[in-house]
């Protein structure tokens, strides 16, 4: 017997290649990661292109693995995504995100990312409802950010989430725009706030025409169906510029401040009351 049927038993440890057998390894750690408190929440602003001025966070999921230390999302997240555990993890990022956002000095926006996953539960906007309840913050300060995967299935139901959650005043942001599929046929059917350009186009801005071509057509789209374009992946002034120019309304990248467990706009409230 060579498998021992999906999941659990296998007893052939040896012949399980190593790539799966690291992959469990990390399924089964994240199952406990939130009551182990590894889970943590980093906060990158996103800046107003032309105030110039912070005008929200992007909270993005840390994980301090035990012996790895601080995991890369790129790869935990998928495998979260695979084995469901995405769910509360995401659960767990937003309410701590809200939390956090509902203490600021100012008003400020805080943009969660919600998986695909979540996606499919039949009552996300009932849970997301539930959260902003809880921690009192007020709907319109939070940005959901989606993915084109998340509108593949089950399209008649994450169109009623969607319109629910905006009925609440809850602002949708399409992610990662530009690198997925039927783009344009998705923005006329779903209804989105804002659209967020792919930093595999912000890298390229400087060295490359078509770049440049696209980050234009996409923020030229988002004006004429009323929808701020923001650009994230800003590394270089150049770029900044560029997309300045090209008429982008926010702007987000390493250039302007990276991820921090402690938010920028804390920081500045802290050093008022001790100056
Ligand atoms: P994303 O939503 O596109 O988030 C932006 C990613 O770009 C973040 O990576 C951020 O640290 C990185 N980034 C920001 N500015 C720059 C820059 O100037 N240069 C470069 N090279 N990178 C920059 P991070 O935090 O590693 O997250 C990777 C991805 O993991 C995210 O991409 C998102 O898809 C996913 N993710 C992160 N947190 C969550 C979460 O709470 N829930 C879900 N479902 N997905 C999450
Ligand atoms: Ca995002
Ligand atoms: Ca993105
Ligand atoms: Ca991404």
């Amino acid at each position: 017997v060579k498998h021992g049927g999906r999941g659990k038993a296998c007893f052939f440890d040896a012949e399980m290649d190593e790539a799966t057998r690291a992959r469990r390894q990390i399924e089964s750690e994240l199952r406990h990661a939130i009551t182990r408190n590894q889970i943590h929440v980093s906060y990158q602003p996103i800046y107003g292109a032309l105030s110039g001025e912070v005008s929200g966070y992007e909270a993005l999921m840390r994980w301090n693995r035990p012996g790895h230390g601080i995991s890369e999302p790129d790869v935990f997240i998928p495998i979260a995504e695979e084995s469901g555990s995405i769910v509360q993890l995401g659960e767990w990022v937003l309410r701590e995100a809200c939390t956090e956002a509902a203490r600021w000095p100012h008003p400020l926006t805080i943009a969660v990312n919600v998986s695909p996953v979540q996606f499919m539960l039949p009552n996300l906007c009932e849970r997301i409802e539930a959260i902003l309840e809880e921690t009192e913050l007020a709907p319109d300060r939070l940005e959901i950010e989606i993915t084109e995967a998340a509108l593949i299935r089950d399209r008649d139901r994450v169109m009623a989430t969607l319109q629910r959650l905006r009925s609440l005043g809850v602002h949708i942001v399409m992610d990662d725009f530009g690198t997925g599929f039927s783009s344009l046929s998705n923005l006329r059917t779903f209804p989105f706030d804002k659209i967020k350009v792919d930093r595999s186009f912000t890298g390229m801005l400087e060295h490359d025409a078509a770049s440049r071509s696209i980050v234009r057509a996409i923020i030229g789209l988002g004006h004429s169906l009323g929808m701020p374009v923001v650009t994230e992946g800003v590394e270089t002034e150049t770029q900044r510029q560029i997309v300045l120019e090209e008429g982008c309304a926010q702007v987000q990248g390493f250039l302007l401040g990276k991820p921090d467990i402690e938010p920028s706009i804390k920081l500045a409230a802290k050093s008022l009351l001790s100056s």
